[in-house]
């Protein structure tokens, strides 16, 4: 017997009250489970395969969900978490969607939980016995913190659809780029002593002074050499983010932290980051062999991301959206999903909204979303 069809905000409303924070910080942290389980079974319904995967070492999944064979085919990808809240600023419970002001609020209802009641909406309205290609539907874990969902995904799995689209908030703008993020933190150790003979010590924040140096002369260099002028901002930034050392006015330093960040734009990779820090620092490294200057990552890199405006898929998305595809300021999943197929980020609701107390989705997108995403079908599958 067929199972009634939840409408799309019954849909909608499951999707929001099961809660699915990914955090940094342990104790806020939580499995997706709940969350991928309701959504198979919402696919299963809908006569797709269902496919979970447990990223290792974590109590996190990724769901692939499938119908109709074949090669190529469209691949709708979202993130299945959120990123923690402060219940101290919400208005609203953040797992109740609520409908206000022509809006509706809760925790991931545009960041970006709610796409996929967008998706099961306009499937369970068409007749999915009539693809020719293949639709996937992925939903990642841990996107919010160390993107594990994206990269484990690429790894363990062999599809190769024509076409990925991300629904992260775009305000439904085309995106076909945005910069990477590195974030590092270096250390030096100097040797206290009393400040009033200089000679008993090693100052950490002279030390620092010089790692300074160096760093700004890569900032200078990265803004000189590089350049997408696709971008706002068309160079790769360098930002000193904080400074810690010290603690009484008459000690020499004995530790000095820095940390700081790289923006990198597409064409300037990871590992040529990597390589231009250790040249700049090459020479401090060397004057202090004995181990005083130490450099680890702070979070996980992503890589910069580009699906050319001269590619066949941004052509083909461009003209069936009638929108021209443009840059944004953050990172997404893109740069990882983009190994396996073209990746494009377009979805409801602003990034305005995401990460911010009361987010919401401003019910204008509704409609032209449901028309894109079944636009995009019928040009990828039939
Ligand atoms: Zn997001």
């Amino acid at each position: 017997m067929m199972k009634k069809t939840p409408s799309f905000i019954e849909v909608y409303k499951s999707l929001i009250k099961i809660p699915t924070v990914s955090s940094d910080n342990k104790s806020l942290d939580q499995s997706n489970k709940n969350f991928i389980d309701l959504l198979s079974n919402y696919f299963s319904d809908l006569n797709f395969s269902i496919k979970n995967y447990q990223i290792p070492y974590t109590n996190k999944f990724n769901m692939l969900a499938s119908i109709g064979s074949g090669t190529g085919g469209l691949l709708l990808s979202g993130h299945s978490d959120t990123v923690d809240f402060d219940e101290k600023k919400w208005t609203k419970d953040p797992f109740t969607l609520t409908e206000a002001n022509n809006r509706f609020y809760g925790l991931g209802t545009v960041d970006m939980k709610g796409f996929f009641a967008f998706i099961l909406d306009v499937i369970s309205s068409i007749n999915t016995k009539k693809i020719t290609k293949p639709i996937y539907i992925l939903a990642t874990a841990n996107e919010e913190t160390d993107m594990s969902g994206a990269r484990y995904f690429i790894k363990s799995t062999n599809i190769k659809p024509d076409c990925i689209i991300i629904g992260e908030p775009t305000s439904l703008k085309l995106i076909n780029a945005h910069k990477g993020h590195m974030s590092y933190s270096i250390k030096v150790i100097g040797n206290t002593g009393h400040s009033s003979n200089p000679d008993y010590g090693i100052n950490s924040i002279e030390i620092m002074y010089d790692v300074i140096k160096a760093l700004l002369l890569l900032k200078k260099y990265l803004k000189q050499k590089y350049r997408h002028q696709d971008f706002s901002i068309p160079y790769p930034t360098l930002n000193l983010s904080s400074i810690h050392g010290g603690n009484a006015i008459n000690r020499i330093c004995s530790s000095c932290v820095l940390n700081f960040e790289i923006r990198p734009t597409p064409g300037l990779t990871l590992t040529q980051i990597e390589i231009l820090i250790e040249e700049k620092l090459e020479l401090i490294i060397k004057k202090w062999s004995d181990n005083r200057i130490f450099i680890k990552k702070l979070f996980s890199s992503v890589p910069s991301y580009e699906c050319s405006h001269k590619d066949n898929i941004t052509k083909t998305v461009e003209k069936l959206c009638q929108l021209n595809s443009t840059t944004v300021n953050y990172c997404t999943e893109a740069p990882f999903l983009e190994k396996i197929a073209p990746t494009l980020i377009l979805g409801p609701g602003s990034i305005e909204q995401a990460h911010q107390p009361d987010e919401y989705l401003d019910k204008f997108f509704i409609q032209p979303t449901k028309n894109i995403i079944s636009k995009l079908i019928n040009k990828f599958c039939y």
